[in-house]
């Protein structure tokens, strides 16, 4: 069922979804499962599987170093169709511009079409490592829009290259990424609105926000989205906390900004463990004002672990 179907269905009130990332390749699929399981008795009506760009290695070889590109954790379709078969739930893969061709993209899209997936979330990806800017790959999209687009007229039997006869056609919902702090490369939070819009007006269905810790930034964000005309349901993304290295981390990579009084009660912290118990807390605090605003949905990015979002959830939901 569509992201948006199961919004509607819900008649206001918040459901409860989460993000899960691929394991590393070689790593068994089973560890994912175990994280998963302890989350399915707050009936998630869909989960989202990220994908992760390819990425440079060196291997050394007799002393020189030999330049590889690999995908660290590859199987994000096949995690969507596995858990869907064992859990009877939605699965969203993220489908990306950076590191695919446009073809690449049509078969990706044709096989989620066969498996059953009716939601895509439809992103640009990140640089890869090595490069300072995101450059879009040969023959792949430059901007997550292009890939709506691409999207959009899958939905209408258009394929690439226009050679197909076509008797049945995918009917995608479609979710892509809003930044309540803005997007890092974007001039200023106005602009970085406008682009979403354009997004939204190519077709897209719905937004999931990029990780906030301070709910005003949200309130704020969608509150200016409404004025511009965007009148699709804005999701939340919620992420705990859970080491103190995240002070650092989270605004270099994200460009978001702390509450100081978050920053204070993780510097009071002695250990990692009391780090992630007021990570907890906070993002209890902040669901819980969430929900009285009545948000459509609260999604959690879990980062492969499930303990701390069962502890929120079981206050929350
Ligand atoms: P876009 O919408 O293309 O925007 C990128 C930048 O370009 C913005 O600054 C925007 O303002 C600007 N822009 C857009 N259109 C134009 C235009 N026409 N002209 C000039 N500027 C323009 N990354 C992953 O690698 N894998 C994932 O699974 C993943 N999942 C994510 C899930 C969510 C909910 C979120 C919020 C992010 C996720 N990301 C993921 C990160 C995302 O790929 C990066 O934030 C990326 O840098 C931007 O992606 P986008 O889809 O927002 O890009």
């Amino acid at each position: 069922m569509k992201v948006t179907e199961h919004i509607k269905k819900a008649k206001g009130k918040t459901l409860f979804s989460f993000e899960i990332i691929p394991p590393q390749k070689g790593k068994n699929i089973q560890a994912l499962y175990n994280n998963i399981d302890p989350l399915m008795e707050f009936k998630p009506p869909f989960i989202d599987v990220t994908t992760s760009r390819e990425e440079h290695i060196y291997i050394e070889k007799k002393g020189l170093l030999d330049l590889k590109i690999t995908r660290m954790r590859p199987g994000t379709l096949g995690i969507c169709a596995a858990i869907k078969h064992k859990y009877d739930v939605d699965t969203i893969p993220h489908v990306l511009c950076g590191g695919f061709t446009k073809e690449e993209t049509e078969y990706l899209l044709i096989d989620c079409h066969y498996l059953g997936i009716d939601n895509v979330m439809a992103l640009r990806g990140d640089s890869m490592r090595h490069e300072q800017y995101f450059k879009a790959t040969n023959g792949g999209h430059k901007y997550a829009i292009d890939l709506v687009h691409q999207i959009q007229n899958l939905n209408k039997g258009t394929y690439l290259h226009d050679v197909t006869d076509v008797d049945d056609k995918s009917d995608f919902c479609i979710g892509v990424a809003g930044y309540p702090e803005k997007h890092i490369e974007s001039p200023s939070l106005q602009t970085d609105l406008k682009r979403l819009k354009e997004k939204i007006d190519k077709g897209a269905d719905y937004v999931v926000t990029q990780m906030f810790f301070d709910n005003k930034k949200y309130f704020d964000f969608v509150a200016a989205a409404r004025e511009i005309g965007i009148t699709v349901p804005i999701i939340p993304g919620i992420k705990p906390i859970s080491v103190k290295r995240h002070l650092q981390l989270l605004p270099q990579v994200f460009k978001i900004d702390l509450p100081e009084v978050l920053i204070a009660e993780i510097e009071k912290c002695n250990n990692n463990k009391e780090v992630r118990q007021v990570g907890i807390e906070w993002s209890i605090q902040q669901s819980k004002e969430l929900l009285a605003a009545e948000v459509p949905l609260l999604h959690y990015y879990s980062m492969g672990k499930s303990d701390n979002i069962k502890a929120i959830a079981k206050e929350v939901f």
